[in-house]
């Protein structure tokens, strides 16, 4: 089916994304407060509000708001608003201060991102975390999302790896808007299929994609011992376990939710790649959505994004 997407049901779909990547965001970051125990969110209780959210939904806040703008990803427009935009405290780790510094200060972003982790380039998770939201704004075309995906890692992430977990997790998300366009609910070995058809194959992120496939209908401590849950803070070892959860729980959003927190390890940061993908598919307040008491505990998102 080809269809014609208008930008103002581009920029709905993208800030559906958006509330799942907050929310998760928010709330798993609750679970690093000392006291806040995995077992009571399964049990259904919620902490106390507000979440806060952190790097996470700010950078994607920036995201969102460049393509409401242009349409399309300015790497140059998009270094400056997140050099402009970071707030330290939000959890920036230290290698995305410093290169986020250098930005601000006037080198020109492909300096600043390749001179990361002694010119290697960051294969952190930055990239990816961010970038759900743009999937959904190009939910008519894949190839397109995955360009436009790595134009958006490219400013800060100059490692293939940093890349390739930008244009999985913008691909999953494209492709979960589309079938809620279209009105069906892929099948989890054939979502993971389609992101990992559009990656690199020679990349760490690919061959965990497709190792994921592998892993549907394991449990989740064995999915965790092969994939990771983020605890390196590598897109290697944190985007093909969040695929693999979205792929799983592509119509429960608080199931998804449910599962990054018990996995433990960078919780803030799966649940939001995961939050994205999965409310690109369900929506706001829906059955299976994100669900409204959880956005309206999550602080409001900056005011310069309306
Ligand atoms: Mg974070």
């Amino acid at each position: 089916m080809s269809f014609t997407l208008f930008s103002d049901t581009r920029l709905a779909l993208a800030r559906d994304s958006l509330a799942g990547l907050s929310v998760g965001d928010a709330l798993g970051s609750q679970f690093f407060v000392p006291g806040r125990h995995p077992a009571d969110l399964a049990a259904g209780k919620l902490p106390p509000p507000p979440w806060e959210w952190t790097d996470d939904t700010e950078m994607a806040c920036s995201v969102v708001a460049a393509l409401a703008d242009a349409g399309r990803i300015d790497r140059d427009a998009l270094a400056a608003a997140f050099a402009e935009r970071c707030e330290p405290y939000r959890g920036y780790g230290p290698g995305a201060v410093t290169i986020l510094r250098l930005i601000r200060t006037g080198t020109p972003w492909p300096v600043a991102a390749a001179s990361a982790f002694d010119g290697q380039g960051s294969c952190g998770n930055g990239a990816a975390m961010r970038v759900g939201p743009l999937g959904a704004w190009f939910a008519d075309s894949t190839t397109r999302a995955a360009a436009q995906a790595r134009a958006s890692a490219e400013v800060t992430h100059a490692h293939p790896e940093g890349i390739a977990g930008a244009v999985a997790v913008a691909v999953a998300a494209a492709l979960a808007t589309r079938a809620r366009l279209d009105g069906y609910r892929p099948a989890p070995d054939r979502l993971l299929a389609a992101v990992a058809a559009l990656l690199d194959p020679g990349s760490e992120v690919h061959r965990g994609v497709r190792r994921a496939v592998e892993l549907l209908g394991r449990p989740l401590p064995a999915v965790v011992d092969a994939l990771g849950n983020g605890s390196r803070v590598t897109a290697q070892d944190t985007v093909a376990f969040t695929l693999w959860v979205a792929a799983v729980h592509l119509d429960d959003y608080p199931a998804a939710i449910r599962a990054c927190v018990e996995a433990g390890g960078d919780v803030d940061t799966t649940a939001a790649i995961a939050g994205a993908v999965v409310a690109a598919h369900t929506g706001v307040g829906t059955p299976g959505g994100v669900p409204s008491e959880w956005l309206a505990a999550r602080e409001p998102l900056p005011d310069w994004l309306d």
